[in-house]
């Protein structure tokens, strides 16, 4: 078989690759090992609870989401996690609430008076003039005080990338602040100054479909009907006249003009060995400790807490909690309990604990009801309780990942038809992902029309320019 583009790799990357180049009229083929489509977007119905055992929400600073939406006929499935959901929890002891409103964090009692007068003392801080890549416990620390990283941006950098502030690339995963600070000496300044200019800070909004957020992977693969193939598992690619020709574990060879990795990094850099021996290494040089996640459903009466919010993140360190943080399901978006019902995910990993996710599933079952049970008065047998453990969990973005992501950024230079994307380049959310999709899409068309390689390369400069914005 002979396509113009082999996207390998039927996660949200690939298929929405796959779905921007068919737009353009490209023959494209997607080749996916499982018999499942949307990698870790699994959503799953049961016993009328709807289950996330991978991405929950999606965030819609950057508006790919939105706009696949609309171009997929699935926007009025879209549920948004709204307004009324106005707190978050910190575990610090016990459960602390913040209100979510700039001043949240200074009218909450999580930091204490010294804590929240250093908050206030930022824009009065030198910025920093050393170029080198800084941790992101470094950088806020400096910045907000140890006291205001230790309880807020550790909790953070748990639940949102499953890392530890102290080995986190503060370049890599919030270049727009680092730029506040280079060009307005404070970061508190530079927030103000774009709010009030009403530029580069969009509404920051979640959302999710009905259905979960596999809703938008099986949209995409209807839209590629018979362009999508399960069950192929890549296991090599060479280069040879005219393209690539990939070897299926299966069903033979795929002959492509291009070909685009959407896989996990892990598989990329296996792809790469023969093929370029710096991306694999850059590949193969990022981590994706292992992650679990929890599922338990209750009837209402059995959780005494409000549940009032989007749900907790811990505060790591001596005495805390083995989960690094819950989500309340059910209250984030409609249809995830059944009427008088709860829905709690809790998760468990990552760099902070890497071995917690991989005990076995009763006892990370046992793990989260025992805490729910003493932070959120959740009592009795839960009425369902699933377990998903991945072996590999969210890509570290460690210091110094800016040089593999450069190397891996110039790949079609050294290899021209060969392109990347994926969560360990841009940033490990979805909407990220779906932005890297696009530059990748973008690439890939500009390369097939023949355009010079500088059209072709996706920049370091073009990332950060998408990030600040
Ligand atoms: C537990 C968890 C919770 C998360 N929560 C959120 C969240 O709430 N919000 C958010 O924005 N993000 C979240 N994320 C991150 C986000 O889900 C991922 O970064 C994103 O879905 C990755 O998509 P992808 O298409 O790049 O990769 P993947 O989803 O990993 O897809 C890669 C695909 O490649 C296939 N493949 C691998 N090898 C081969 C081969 N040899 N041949 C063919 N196919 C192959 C795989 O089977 C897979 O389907 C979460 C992630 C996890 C694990």
């Amino acid at each position: 078989m002979n396509v113009d583009v082999a996207i390998v790799g039927a996660g949200v990357s690939g298929l929405t690759a796959a779905h921007r180049l068919s737009l353009r009229g490209h023959e494209v083929m997607v080749l996916e090992r499982q018999a499942r489509l949307g990698g870790n977007a699994i959503s799953e119905r049961a016993d009328g609870f709807l289950m996330e055992h991978g991405p929950s929400a999606i965030n819609t600073t950057l508006p790919h989401a939105a706009e696949l939406s609309a171009a997929l006929g699935i926007e009025d499935e879209v549920v948004d996690l709204g307004d009324a959901v106005r707190r978050r929890y910190i575990v610090d002891g016990g459960l602390r609430g913040i209100a979510v409103h700039p001043f949240g964090i200074l009218t909450s009692r999580l930091l204490t008076p010294l804590g929240r007068l250093r908050l206030l003392a930022e824009p009065l801080l030198p910025r920093r003039r050393d170029e080198g890549d800084e941790t992101v416990a470094a950088f806020w620390s400096r910045r907000f005080g140890r006291e205001f990283e230790r309880k807020l941006v550790e909790p953070l950098a748990g639940g949102m990338f499953a890392g530890v502030g102290n080995d986190l690339s503060m370049r890599a995963l919030f270049p727009a602040l680092l730029q506040m600070e280079r060009e307005d000496g404070s970061v508190t300044v530079g927030i103000i100054k774009r709010r009030m200019a009403n530029r580069q800070m969009p509404a920051r909004r979640l959302i999710s479909w009905r259905d979960g957020v596999a809703a938008l992977p099986a949209a995409l693969a209807r839209s590629l009907g018979g362009a999508v193939r399960t069950g192929a598992t890549v296991r090599t690619i060479t280069a040879e006249a005219g393209g690539y020709r990939i070897e299926l574990a299966r069903d033979g060879v795929v002959h492509a003009r291009t070909v685009l990795l959407a896989t996990q990094s892990h598989v990329a850099g296996m792809l790469l060995e023969e093929l370029d021996g710096a991306a694999a290494e850059a590949c193969h040089g990022i981590e994706a400790p292992p992650l679990a996640t929890m599922f338990l459903g209750y009837r209402r009466g059995q959780v005494a807490h409000p549940l009032d919010g989007l749900g907790y993140l811990a505060v790591p360190g001596q005495g805390a909690r083995m989960l690094t943080g819950a989500q309340f399901c059910s209250t984030m978006f409609p249809g995830r309990a059944p009427k008088g019902h709860v829905a709690l995910a809790g998760y468990v990993g990552g760099d902070r604990s890497p071995d917690l996710a991989r005990l076995p599933a009763d006892d990370l079952i046992a793990l989260a009801r025992e805490e729910f049970g003493d932070l959120l008065g959740a009592s009795g047998q839960p009425v369902v309780a699933r377990v998903r453990q991945w072996d590999r969990g969210l890509p570290q973005f460690r210091p110094g990942h800016g040089q593999r992501t450069t190397v891996l950024g110039e790949l079609p230079n050294r290899r021209p038809g060969l392109f990347l994307t994926g969560n360990y380049l841009g940033g490990p959310s979805v909407s990220a992902c779906l932005a890297g999709a696009y530059r990748a899409a973008k690439s890939i068309d500009a390369y097939l029309a023949g355009l010079p390689a500088e059209a072709v390369l996706e920049t370091r400069s073009q990332r950060e320019d998408e990030k600040g914005g």
